[in-house]
């Protein structure tokens, strides 16, 4: 199968977000049919829906996927899963979210995946780091998220650092 870019999310902000973000990514680029090309800066971010929490820590990351959607789907799912990620409530705190945001040319409507994310329009923390990977990444109907992100109201997304990931360049020809 032939390999497509892809973006990913990733969130957190209970226990050291930057170690599962790292662990993940690592994780990531050792998976089979799945390369990482680039990641975002890290940015912090006030939570959203109106739960009492901790900032979140937000990225994206840029992937080469040879996988069809839900097998991608089931590898981050895995990696959540193995990140001991604790769910109380709906957009409560957690150790280590991963959402596909963007597929190259690919729009995807079925039950347990909607892509483009279903949110991603109105997410400054999620728009902002996916340009960052893809600053051409456009909506299904062909509209630059460059557009929809200008078009938002200001929002409290700031910079906290590099990336700070190290993954294996050996397997970056994959
Ligand atoms: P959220 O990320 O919306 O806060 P969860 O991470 O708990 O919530 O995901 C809930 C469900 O969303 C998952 O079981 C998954 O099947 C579904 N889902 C639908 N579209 C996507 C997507 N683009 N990326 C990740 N999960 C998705
Ligand atoms: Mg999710």
């Amino acid at each position: 199968m032939t390999a497509r870019p892809v973006a990913i999310a990733l969130g957190g902000n209970l226990g050291d977000v930057r170690a599962a973000f790292r662990t993940a990514l690592t994780a990531l680029a050792a998976a089979e049919g799945v390369r990482v090309v680039a990641v975002s800066p890290l940015y912090r971010t006030a939570p959203v829906g109106g739960v009492e929490q901790d900032d979140f820590l937000n990225a994206a990351a840029l992937l080469a996927v040879g996988l069809e959607p839900l097998a991608l789907l089931a590898v981050l799912q895995r990696l959540e899963a193995a990140a001991e990620r604790v769910r109380e409530e709906r957009w409560g705190p957690r150790t280590l979210d991963l959402d596909v945001l963007w597929w190259d040319g690919v729009a995807i409507g079925e039950p347990g995946l909607v892509v483009p994310h279903p949110r991603l329009h109105e997410r400054r923390f999620a728009l902002q780091p996916l340009l960052d990977v893809v600053p051409r990444a456009a909506d299904a109907a062909g509209r630059p998220y460059r557009a929809v992100l200008a078009a938002l109201p200001a929002g409290e997304v700031e910079v906290v650092g590099g990336p700070g990931v190290v993954y294996d360049p050996t397997c970056s020809d994959r």
